[in-house]
This record gives structure tokens, C-alpha cells and sequence, in this order.
């Protein structure tokens, strides 16, 4: 499962009685997207809650894909967002507590971890076929990824 798949919406029940309509607790689940998507129901939220809500459409929902929001690219966007915050130095607490003042969205700091050790063993992963490669770009530019969320 991806990152993106365990991430979830922060209050989920009481939003979701709020806003008179019923939504899955993930934040990315297709359902959930339409429904911020759609901005239908925002409106019974309080101003605070909605503010949060259009942050997330306008940062990860802004592309112009036919297909959107099915189109993959909030999921890809959200995962630069962790990679960022990772970047400047955030631990996987302190990760799932700004992605929780920014959108109010939560993670289990586990999950986070996960991530980034994956996202860090891709990057090894393409360290090491690039330099069978010869490629010295691509070898160095994965390197410094690496070590920038080490
Ligand atoms: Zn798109």
C-alpha cells in the first residue's frame, strides 16, 4: 500500500455529519477527492475546517488532467510534500503533526517512517544502477536525494 493510501482525514465523523454526507476515512480514497473536488458541503464547515480543505484542493487537486482528481497526481504531489518536509529535517512525528496544522490529515508515524526507508532504499537502488551504468548524473542526483532525507 502507499503512503497516500494511509493517510486520513483528521475528525473524519464529526466532518462527515457536518457536512450530511458520508465519505471514507482516507483522505486520497476516490470518494474523498470527488467529494473536495466537487467543494459541495464545504460550506457547512466551520471557516477554520474550510480554509484547510481548500489548502489541500489548491496544493494537491491544481492540475488540469482530464481524468482528475483519478489522475494520480495528488497522491504524487503529496508524496514531494513528505519528501520535502523530510528535507528539512522533520522526523516522522514531527512530519504527521505539520501535515496535520497544514490540511488536517493524519498518519501513523510508523507508516511515515516506512516511507521514507523506502524512499530512501529506491534511491540506493538507483544509486547503484547508475553507477553500474555510467551514468554519473543520474548516480550523483540520487545520491544527494539520498542524503538530503537521510
Ligand atoms: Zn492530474
Amino acid at each position: 500500500m502507499a503512503i497516500t493510501d494511509k493517510i486520513y482525514v483528521k475528525n473524519h465523523r464529526q466532518l462527515a455529519s457536518q457536512m450530511e454526507t458520508n465519505f471514507p476515512k482516507g483522505a486520497f480514497s476516490g470518494a474523498t477527492l470527488d467529494l473536495l473536488f466537487q467543494g459541495e458541503n464545504l460550506a457547512k464547515l466551520d471557516d477554520t475546517t474550510q480554509d484547510r480543505i481548500l489548502d489541500f484542493a489548491q496544493d494537491f487537486m491544481d492540475c488540469d488532467c482530464e481524468g482528475a482528481p483519478h489522475c494520480g497526481c495528488p497522491q504524487r504531489k503529496f508524496i514531494s510534500y513528505l519528501l520535502e518536509l523530510r528535507e528539512g529535517g522533520l522526523g516522522p512525528q514531527a512530519i504527521v503533526d505539520v501535515m496535520g496544522d497544514d490540511y488536517m490529515v493524519y498518519a501513523y508515524p510508523g507508516d511515515v517512517r516506512s516511507f521514507l526507508d523506502d524512499s530512501i532504499r529506491r534511491l540506493e537502488a538507483i544509486e547503484t544502477l547508475a553507477d553500474v551504468d555510467g551514468q554519473q548524473a543520474a548516480r550523483e542526483a540520487a545520491h544527494q536525494a539520498r542524503k538530503d532525507l537521510s
